[in-house]
C-alpha cells in the first residue's frame, strides 16, 4: 500500500532527494568511497558546501553583508546561542508556542526578556495581534510557523529594533524579505534536509556587539570566519540540504512552493470546514500552510480513534496531532503532494460516509 507521509519532523523528502543522498553514501561523485568516509575539508566536499551556500543565497534572494552558517545542535541551540550572541540587556519576545516559550526560557539566562503578548492562555490557538515592541531592546524574536498548534505569522515585520526568526519549521516554503531581518534559523528536518544540521543566515555587521565573552562554538563569528568548517559540519545532512535545494530550484523556487502549500492547504482546510465530522483548531486567518491541525467535532468526539485507525488503514501517516493538541496533524512541508492531500481528503469523505 503507498504511504502518505504527514509526519511534523523529521518529515517527508522528495523521494529522489532521498535517493541521490543513498547513491552519495554509497560511491560518493564516483570517488569510489562513501560520502560519509571522506574528510570534510577534502576538494570532493568543499564544492558541496560552496553550492549549498550559495543555493539559499539564491533561494531566499540573501542580500550581502549576510553569512549563511550550517552548524549542529538544531534550533534548540540557536534558542541559546541568539542571546549569547545578540542579548545585551533585554530582548522582546512574541510568545505563541511551545517553542518559542523554549527560546524565552534560554534567553532569561542572558537578560531581561519582555514577553510583547502571548496566546497561551488560549492555548496558542491564534496569533496575538496589536502588540507593540519596546524600542530599547537588542533584538525582537518570533517563531513564524508554530509546527505544534498549526498556527503561522507569514510577514516580514517592520519595525525599528533587530528581527531574529526561528523559521525551523517553514523556511523555504514562501520567499521571505531576509533583509529585514538580524538572524534567521531553523532545525533542518522540516522543510530542508535531514535531522542533524542547522542552518543560520545572521548579518554580519550585527556581529560582536556584545560584551560578554563567547564560548568559541557558541559564537557566530567563529562559524562565519571558517565558513561553517571551524569543526567537522554534519557532512550527510549537508548534502541532502544541497539536493534538496536542487529539487527546490528546479520545482520553481521559493515561490513556486507557496503555490504549491496555498493548493494543499486549500484541499485540505476545504474539506475540514466542510466535512461534519471536523473541525480546525486554530483561528482562521492565522492557519498554518505546514501543519493543518484539526479534531473531531465535540458531538462526534468518540470517533477520534476510530479515524486514527481508518486513516491508517489508508495508508496515511504521522497525522495524529501533538498530545498538547490532540486530534489531528497533517504536515504539508515542502514534498507534500497534491495526490497525498486528495488521499487525505478522500480518506475523511469516506469516513464521514461510514457515520
Ligand atoms: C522542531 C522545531 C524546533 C526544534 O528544532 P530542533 O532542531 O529539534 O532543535 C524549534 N522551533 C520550531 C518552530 C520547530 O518546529
Amino acid at each position: 500500500m503507498k504511504k502518505y507521509n504527514f509526519n511534523a519532523g523529521p518529515c517527508i523528502l522528495d523521494r529522489s532527494v532521498i535517493e541521490k543522498t543513498a547513491e552519495a553514501i554509497l560511491d560518493f561523485n564516483g570517488i569510489g568511497l562513501s560520502l560519509a568516509e571522506i574528510s570534510h575539508r577534502s576538494k570532493d566536499f568543499q564544492p558541496v558546501i560552496d553550492e549549498a551556500e550559495a543555493l539559499v543565497k539564491e533561494l531566499l534572494d540573501v542580500p550581502e553583508g549576510y553569512s549563511v552558517l550550517f552548524l549542529g545542535g538544531g534550533a534548540s541551540l540557536e534558542f541559546c546561542m541568539i542571546p549569547y550572541n545578540f542579548l545585551n540587556k533585554k530582548a522582546a519576545y512574541l510568545n505563541t508556542g511551545v517553542w518559542a516559550k523554549k527560546a524565552m526560557k534560554e534567553a532569561k539566562l542572558f537578560g531581561e526578556v519582555v514577553e510583547v503578548a502571548s496566546s497561551a492562555d488560549a492555548n496558542y490557538t491564534f496569533i496575538p495581534k496589536g502588540w507593540t515592541v519596546p524600542e530599547d531592546v537588542d533584538y525582537f524574536h518570533f517563531t513564524t510557523n508554530n509546527t505544534i498548534y498549526g498556527t503561522e505569522i507569514r510577514k516580514d515585520f517592520d519595525l525599528k529594533v533587530p528581527v531574529i526568526a526561528d523559521m525551523s519549521s517553514d523556511i523555504f516554503s514562501r520567499p521571505v524579505d531576509v533583509s529585514k531581518y538580524t538572524a534567521i534559523y531553523g532545525g533542518a528536518q522540516k522543510n530542508l534536509s535531514m535531522a542533524g544540521v542547522t542552518i543560520v543566515i545572521v548579518k554580519n555587521d550585527a556581529l560582536g556587539k556584545v560584551d560578554r565573552p563567547i564560548p568559541t562554538m557558541l559564537d557566530y563569528r567563529t562559524h562565519v570566519e571558517k565558513g561553517s568548517m571551524f569543526n567537522t559540519p554534519p557532512v550527510v545532512p549537508i548534502y541532502t540540504a544541497l539536493e534538496n535545494m536542487r529539487w527546490m530550484k528546479a520545482q520553481g523556487g521559493v515561490k513556486a512552493m507557496e503555490k504549491l502549500a496555498k493548493e494543499r492547504a486549500e484541499i485540505v482546510y476545504g474539506e475540514i470546514d466542510r466535512n461534519k465530522l471536523f473541525r480546525g483548531t486554530v483561528a482562521e486567518e492565522d492557519r498554518s500552510l505546514m501543519n493543518l491541525c484539526f479534531v473531531m467535532k465535540d458531538e462526534y468526539a468518540e470517533l477520534e480513534k476510530e479515524f486514527m485507525e481508518f486513516a491508517t488503514s489508508k495508508g496515511m501517516v504521522g497525522i495524529k496531532g501533538h498530545r498538547s493538541v490532540g486530534g489531528f496533524r497533517a504536515s504539508c512541508y515542502n514534498a507534500q503532494t497534491i495526490e497525498g492531500c486528495k488521499a487525505l481528503v478522500a480518506c475523511m469523505k469516506e469516513f464521514e460516509a461510514m457515520h
